[in-house]
């Protein structure tokens, strides 16, 4: 429950990644050193950030461009097919969502082939990522599988799952 209240605080927080909030911003307003950056970044604790499964930088898009691709973008009743039958699929296998799996079941349900073994291995090793961050990639690469309607993950999961953890990598 503490968790959940801290969460809430850091994602209220975490909609600027500058002090300026304007980091990235096509309009170029943002002139925070990155040392400035640095410190800011570093009131998140990696405790915290390790209990969020995805941490993705959504890019500032000016509203014009947001029209058009909402236009061209794929429709959401399809999206909304795609994930109900993931989550159906998630029930069938093992009675509850992804995300809730335990330690155990992981090493049940989100077993790797050699290669994306080693993939995440060197992820592991070279962002330096706690074994809770190991888990949660897991548990990701795991849904994007299912997603895509596929029983074993691939390294092609677990790599678009190592995207997701943006902020450890900084
Ligand atoms: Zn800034």
């Amino acid at each position: 429950m503490n968790d959940l209240r801290e969460i809430r605080a850091y994602c209220k927080k975490a909609t600027q990644l500058c002090p300026c909030g304007y980091l990235g911003h096509p309009s170029g307003k943002c002139h925070c050193t990155p040392d400035q950056i640095a410190r800011y970044r570093g009131r998140i604790s990696g405790p915290l950030l390790d209990r969020i499964d995805m941490q993705i930088e959504v890019p500032a898009v000016p509203q014009q461009e947001l029209m058009k691709q909402q236009a061209a973008g794929e429709k959401s009743s399809t999206i909304r097919q795609r994930v109900e039958k993931a989550y159906q699929l998630q029930l069938d296998r093992q009675g509850k969502t992804n995300s809730r799996l335990g330690v155990k079941e992981i090493d049940q349900h989100c077993a790797l082939d050699s290669a994306s073994e080693n993939l995440l291995t060197q992820a592991i090793s070279r962002l330096n990522l706690s074994a809770r961050a190991y888990h949660r990639i897991l548990k990701v690469a795991r849904t994007i599988a299912d997603l895509a309607g596929v029983k074993k993950i691939t390294n092609q999961h677990i790599a678009e799952a190592i995207q997701y953890r943006k902020l450890d990598k900084q």
